[in-house]
Parts: structure tokens; C-alpha cells; sequence
């Protein structure tokens, strides 16, 4: 495995996370899960790690959504718009993960810049 693919992706995350005060237990476990999974998915397929950063993203989001709410939720639209999400493009995770606006589709900032 390659650790420092993992290790870069984990403060990444953590970075997004902190950037909107999400830092807490409950996402630090659900990111140290998806590290754990990413970790023993790109040991099968060392081709991967190109993904693994904004992979292990979506698996905090997804598992963020059922416990905590939505992260990251897009600050750049006007305050009257619905609130809704950032996703990570390329859907695949990767390479170069940036964080997208789902309602207008702009590029916000890449993956741990928040
Ligand atoms: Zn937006």
C-alpha cells in the first residue's frame, strides 16, 4: 500500500471537514473507515490511487448524510438559494479531485482547500 496517497488524502478530508466546524467523532471515524477500505482497495488495484482522495471523500459524505447532515454544503451561491451540496468531480474520485456546486455546476476549490 501506499501510505503517503492515504495519508495526503486523510488530511485533505480532515482539512474540508474542519473548514465547516464538521471535525468531530462521527467524521473522523467515518473517515478513518473509508481510509481503512481505500486503503485495502488499492492494495488490490495500485492503479487506483489516482481516486482514492476524492473516493474516500464521497464515502465521508455519504456516510455524513444519514448521521449528520449534508458536508460540504455550498457557500457560494446566494443566501435565498436551497441549501445543497458540493460533489466531487471527477465522479470517480479522481485524478485532481475538485469540489463542484451541484445547483450551478462551478468549480469551488480542490479537494482539502476548502
Ligand atoms: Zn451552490
Amino acid at each position: 500500500m501506499d501510505a503517503a496517497h492515504l495519508l495526503d488524502a486523510r488530511a485533505r478530508v480532515l482539512a474540508d471537514l474542519t473548514a465547516r466546524n464538521l471535525a468531530g467523532p462521527v467524521a473522523v471515524s467515518a473517515l478513518e473507515d473509508a481510509i481503512s477500505e481505500r486503503g485495502w482497495w488499492v492494495d488490490q488495484w495500485p492503479a487506483g490511487v489516482q481516486y482514492v482522495a476524492g473516493l474516500i471523500a464521497q464515502d465521508v459524505q455519504d456516510a455524513l448524510f444519514a448521521d449528520v447532515g449534508r458536508w460540504p454544503v455550498c457557500e457560494h451561491c446566494p443566501a435565498e438559494a436551497p441549501v445543497h451540496s458540493l460533489f466531487i468531480s471527477p465522479d470517480l474520485g479522481g485524478p485532481d479531485p475538485v469540489w463542484v456546486c451541484e445547483e450551478s455546476g462551478t468549480e469551488i476549490a480542490p479537494l482539502g482547500g476548502l
